[in-house]
């Protein structure tokens, strides 16, 4: 017999070998075809006899990179069409179709012949699933595994939340599944996923040797008197474990995800049941998640979307691809050392520029101290690191940015000091040399008056700490070629980093929106809500960290600073509130900057901090916690940032959806689970969203107003998703 996305030979042995190499792509991932041909092989090698067992492999570097998304999606689009004529029977088709893989994989498992994975490099999601259904598994020191369904709002739902709970410790297990966190080979070893690591070229001769050895083709949890290996769930053990994992489940998750939420249900719930019937509860529970507005929005955002974006999406097609050699960095501080890193990690040569030799060093020790980690925890090795250090020449002297393609600036946020950097750099480079501005705030038009070049001049933000963040925003000044944007997209890409582009203006779209969120916060004080009340509040809606906390990690001072030069610049307009009293108490009369000086509405002790008790000098006795809803709290924070996307979209500041939201989820960490700021108006329905905000208006402020694009959305009806699709590369085919 022969496949489109397998190869299968027998050997003198008996045994199988089966290698999945999908023609015309560089991964191999699982679509209906494959499901349909693992369907049929799991059949050929039960049905003949001459075959004693198989060995499944990759004719490819990686294993799988798991499920094909757009098959899921496909699904869902059918359930909601057919939904309208008979909910009933779309809910079956849905269920029945998104529980064919686990079908097939349970086939496999018992179709009383032995089957080894032999996986080497990456293994996702339905992959990973693949290799646990099997009767064994060999993995080579690449091996790279991981259930990532979780970070798209899903849950392994072909059996994986089932077999490692029976193979993995229970506390391990749950954790690499609710965490969605990948393994590396000895760790899936000692978890107990994997029974043995061999190098790559022995891998499929050590499966072989696993079957010769005579491999039981019927797992433990098929044979009578299977006992749990971590107990029952009703047993003295499980009243331990149960409460406890559902407790840090809701510390996790705030109970805002309903991949999750469903995973430890069908995990509880299979695992008191025979293994057919477990699978059944976890197909359930899949199908049901799959339905949940969460889990389109994260696919769409944190898959599909940010796919598009990696691959750049928004990179001006006529542009020629830039190979960066050589990129230079103004300012080895803070940022600057952090860019400095990323970019040596990318293997690109670096000149790292400061006042004095000192400082220059110092921000080249920071790639030092990351590649030590590195090497500590087995994730680099010595000669890399040595080789990564010796890449970055830090420097005080000019003349060594010469030949660089691209140089970034991340000297102090000062007009002035940017300026003579600017003129300073330009004086040396190449004509068609870029020069990018790391700036936080000031627009990028202004600081382009300072250059020559002002075609050859953008915005390249960087999130801190930079080796961790994985967005970057681009910023484009008035008279920004494309050509400027091309090379700033190629290096974004390089980095291996996710780029916004962004047109100019004060804050661009991230710092300013987290600037509401932060204002925000202060609001509530203002209005008597307890400064716990407001933390949890914000840490409920799905925030990373509450409003003052982040308050705090931003600087009291930097944001007082904002509100002063805000009040300079619209005199007698400014509208003076609450909140400039706060700041004024905290900065100027107490000096509580924030983490900076150890001391802002929190209390910093080395890494530990709590609420500062004397914020009430401040704001005066906060109101009974009880006087406040605590689902408008959250609403509040979450609202008046995706009012403020929405003002940033009227304004053509951001242009496409997916950046908003994408953009707003890596840059800021906004409530994953919504799937960005304007997913989270979209899901909400703009005339809901309206009104909430005239309601907040009439409430907490004119702040919460609706600009007019909303407005004329929610009379219309209209979602941002419909109203502004964004151009994909299938879109940009069919216009041409
Ligand atoms: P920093 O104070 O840590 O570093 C600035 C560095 O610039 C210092 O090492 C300083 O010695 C150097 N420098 C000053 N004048 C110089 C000159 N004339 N020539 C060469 N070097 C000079 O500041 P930072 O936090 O790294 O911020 C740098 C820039 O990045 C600012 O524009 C800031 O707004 C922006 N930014 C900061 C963050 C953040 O979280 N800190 C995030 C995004 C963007």
């Amino acid at each position: 017999m022969s496949y489109r996305n397998f190869t299968l030979e027998t050997d003198e042995d008996g045994f199988a070998l089966i290698t999945w190499d999908m023609p015309e792509k560089s991964m191999n991932v699982i679509d209906m075809t494959v499901m349909e041909e693992l369907s049929a092989i799991v059949d050929q090698v039960a049905g003949d006899e001459a075959i004693k067992g198989a060995v499944i492999t990759s004719g490819k570097t990686a294993f799988s990179g798991g499920a094909d998304l757009t098959m899921l999606e496909g699904l869902l689009k059918d359930f909601h069409i057919k939904r309208g004529k008979d909910a009933e029977a779309a809910a079956k088709a849905l269920f029945e179709g998104s529980r064919k893989l686990s079908q097939v994989y349970r086939k496999l498992e018992t179709c009383g012949k032995p089957f080894v994975a032999a996986v080497a490099g990456t293994c996702m999601g339905g992959g990973t699933e693949l290799a646990l259904a099997c009767h064994g598994r060999v993995v080579d020191d690449g091996l790279k595994m991981g259930l990532p369904e979780v970070k798209i709002g899903l849950f392994p739902g072909a059996g994986g939340t089932q077999r490692v709970m029976r193979m993995a410790d229970a506390q391990q297990g749950l954790q690499f599944l609710l965490q969605g966190r990948t393994l590396r080979a000895p760790q899936a070893k000692q978890l107990k996923l994997v029974d043995e690591i061999a190098s790559s070229r022995k891998l499929v001769a050590a499966a072989k040797k696993m079957l010769k050895a005579g491999l039981d083709p019927v797992k433990d949890w098929d044979k009578k008197g299977y006992k749990l290996p971590n107990g029952k769930v009703y047993s003295p053990a499980g009243f331990q474990f149960w409460p406890a994992a559902n407790a840090i489940y809701r510390r996790e998750t705030q109970d805002n995800y309903p991949g999750a939420r469903y995973l430890l249900r069908s995990v509880v719930e299979g695992l008191q049941l025979p293994m057919d019937l477990a699978l059944q509860v976890e197909s359930r529970y899949f199908a049901k998640v799959l339905q949940t507005p969460e889990a389109a929005n994260m696919i769409r955002s944190l898959f599909v979307s940010m796919q598009e974006l990696n691959k750049l999406a928004r990179r001006p097609a006529d542009q020629r691809p830039n190979r960066i050699r050589k990129v230079g960095i103004l300012g080895a501080g803070f940022m600057g050392a952090g860019i400095a890193y990323v970019t040596a990690q990318a293997g690109i040569d670096v000149v790292l520029i400061d006042r004095d030799q000192d400082a220059a060093d110092r921000g080249k020790a920071h790639a030092d101290e990351l590649m030590g980690k590195a090497v500590k925890r087995g994730r680099a090795s010595e000669e890399q690191k040595e080789k990564l250090l010796s890449r970055i020449n830090a420097t005080t002297d000019y003349e060594a940015l010469g030949d660089c393609d691209l140089v970034i600036e991340a000297v102090f946020e000062d007009r002035e000091i940017k300026k003579t950097v600017t003129e300073n750099a330009e004086a040396v480079m190449k004509s068609r040399a870029i020069f990018a501005s790391n700036t936080s705030t000031l627009p990028i038009t202004s600081l382009a008056q300072a250059s020559k070049r002002p075609k050859n001049f953008i915005g390249i933000h960087f999130f801190s700490p930079v080796d961790k963040m994985m967005l970057v925003e681009v910023i484009l000044g008035k008279r920004t070629s494309d050509r400027a944007l091309a090379m700033a997209m190629d290096y974004i890409k390089a980095i291996k980093k996710t780029p916004i582009v962004v047109n100019d203006s004060r804050g661009f779209y991230t710092s300013r929106v987290v600037m509401t969120y932060i204002r925000e916060g202060l609001m509530m004080l203002a209005d008597g809500v307890p400064a716990a009340m407001i933390e949890n509040a914000g840490k409920m809606a799905g925030m990373p960290v509450g409003p003052l906390s982040l308050g705090d990690e931003v600087a009291l001072d930097l944001a007082w600073k904002i509100v002063s030069a805000a009040r300079k610049d619209l005199g007698v307009k400014y509208l003076e509130g609450p909140l400039d009293n706060i700041l004024e108490e905290m900065v100027v009369k107490r000096e509580r900057f924030g983490r900076k000086n150890g001391k802002g509405f929190y209390d910093y002790k080395g890494k530990e901090k709590s609420l500062w008790p004397g914020i009430t000098e401040v704001t005066g006795q906060p109101k009974p916690a009880e006087s406040f809803n605590i689902e408008e709290l959250k609403q509040r924070l979450l609202v008046m940032q995706a009012l403020e996307t929405a003002r940033i979209f009227e304004e053509k500041c951001l242009t496409d959806v997916r950046e908003a939201d994408v953009g707003s989820i890596l840059g800021f960490g906004f409530a994953p689970y919504s799937g960005g700021t304007l997913s989270y108006i979209d899901t909400m329905g703009t005339p809901a969203f309206v009104e909430l905000c005239k309601k907040f208006t009439r409430k907490w402020g004119p702040r919460f107003k609706p600009n007019r694009l909303l407005r004329d959305m929610a009379r219309e009806n209209e979602s941002f998703y419909g109203k502004f699709p964004p151009k994909t590369e299938q879109s940009q085919k069919n216009a041409a």
